[in-house]
């Protein structure tokens, strides 16, 4: 860590008694609780700290409950029988309740002569970082301002050492220290600026905004493993449309998703209504608690560079299989350099892709033999997306889904056996209306899409 920038930071302790905040043993987990307790009444300073402080003084329900303590991941895990220690980068200690894990982090220190334990820097980036220190400098080693408040279970006050009170109050997330240096420390930063604004309806700070033009290349360097985990935490975390318009206007979306920042920038306003319906069907569903897959919306985010790419090889000659194969896996290649996205979801990623031709395709044993497949609802519900794309395409879903309504004997009839004219998208408009009216619509020409 650069120790200059934090040396001009001097924290002034701001305590918060009680009864001039809101927040109340009934909104912290019980197993959080025990730890604070626990911890205290075996002589160490324990504290609720971070997100969760954050989000409870904001009256939000916080999703992870983090302790900071004096005591040492040895000593916390003396204390715990349910404690296992994990990290390299970070040392912590995971105290596990069923399926609830309380994460309990040793104050962290800036590394001072005559500090416990070691930090590991590699051109200005934090590689290693286990040097334990004070509580004020476990507050300025934190991101945001808002980001380095502490709950103390001893008195239930609320210690603020670096003005996140008074963020909270103007709503703006302001980070601590000088930006450009913070940044460069862990360019991640950068990322959770944009969704933590995302997420708590705040805005970023005009400096810590400033950097991101020239610091976002930054992000290159970071593991990609790491940015997987950032992207789910981004899109999948109930605010991913905000999110993602969020990184956008911050210009970082084109180091973390490089072909959907490409593919955006062609002007295609199709393409990106079909980016954020997707986004925002996905924040819908978990606000109603349903579940939701990664390969799924990590399918939408590529689309329209891997049906360019497939279009155009297509238009050139290349087979058409073989032009969405290698259209998927050069995007998928691609894009993995940069956010690590495991192997069972880019595997679903290109069935959704490579099963989008075959729902233009309307004979009868190839719409069953499609139906049949295991992939078919969240392909289905991916070519329901890309209504957007055109009439027609919104035209295709329609008949689709109604053709799922239809008992099997009633759409057998209805379609087509079949022949040479299988991939005939000229017989599209008419088989995309419903077969239930068994109204003709004849297009001049077109006879065989009678359902
Ligand atoms: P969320 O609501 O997503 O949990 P959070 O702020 O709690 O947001 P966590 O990843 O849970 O995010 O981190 C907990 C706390 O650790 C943060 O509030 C912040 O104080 C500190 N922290 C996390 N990441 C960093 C970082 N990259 N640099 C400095 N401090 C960090
Ligand atoms: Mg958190």
């Amino acid at each position: 860590m650069n120790l200059e920038s934090r040396t001009d930071i001097t924290p002034t302790l701001r305590i918060i008694p009680r009864d001039q905040h809101i927040i109340s043993r009934k909104n912290i987990s019980k197993a959080a609780l025990r730890v604070l307790y626990r911890l205290n009444e075996a002589g160490y300073a324990a504290y609720l700290v971070g997100g969760a402080v954050r989000d409870l003084l904001l009256g939000l329900q916080p999703k992870d409950f983090d302790v900071a303590t004096s005591a040492t991941p040895d000593e916390v895990k003396k204390l715990f029988r349910n404690c296992r220690l994990i990290g390299r980068r970070f040392r912590l200690a995971h105290v596990v309740f069923g399926p609830e894990i309380i994460e309990v982090a040793t104050f962290r220190g800036l590394g001072e002569d005559g500090a416990e334990g070691d930090r590991h820097i590699v051109d200005g980036r934090i590689v290693r970082d286990n040097i334990w220190g004070s509580i004020e400098e476990d507050a300025i080693r934190r991101d945001f301002r808002a980001n380095a408040m502490y709950y103390d279970i001893s008195d239930f006050s609320v210690r603020d050492y670096v003005g996140g009170m008074q963020d909270l109050e103007d709503r703006v997330l302001r980070l601590i220290g000088d930006p450009e240096t913070r940044y460069r420390e862990d360019p991640v930063r950068m990322l959770r600026a944009a969704r933590l604004a995302a997420k708590l309806g705040m805005r970023v700070d005009a400096a810590a905004m400033a950097p991101f033009a020239t610091l976002g290349s930054l992000l290159a360097d970071a593991a990609p493993a790491r940015l997987f985990d950032e992207s789910l935490k981004m899109f999948l975390g109930g605010h991913g449309l905000k999110s993602f318009r969020m990184l956008e206007r911050c210009g970082l979306l084109e180091f973390l998703f490089p072909a959907t920042a490409r593919a955006l920038k062609r002007g295609d306003e199709a393409l990106r209504s079909l980016v954020e319906q997707g986004l925002a069907n996905t924040d819908a569903r978990i606000v109603e608690g349903k579940s939701v897959t990664p390969a799924f919306l990590f399918a939408v985010l590529l689309w329209g560079e891997v049906r360019d790419l497939a279009s155009h090889w297509i238009a050139q000659g290349m087979e058409g299989t073989e032009a969405w194969a290698q259209a998927a896996a050069r995007v998928v290649g691609e894009q993995c350099q940069r956010v690590a996205i495991p192997r069972r979801f880019t595997f679903t990623m290109e069935e959704i892709w490579s099963l989008q031709p075959r729902f233009e395709q309307i004979q009868r044993k190839r719409v069953f033999r499609l139906m049949a497949h295991p992939r078919f609802r969240a392909a289905f519900d991916f070519l329901l997306l890309r209504g957007h794309e055109s009439p027609a395409m919104h035209e295709l879903g329609q008949w689709w889904a109604h053709a799922q309504q239809l008992p099997q004997d009633v759409l057998a009839a209805a379609l087509p056996a079949g022949g040479g004219s299988a991939s005939d998208n000229a017989a599209l408009p008419t088989a995309g209306k419903p077969p239930r009216p068994r109204r003709r619509r004849r297009k001049s020409g077109d006879r065989s899409g009678s359902v």
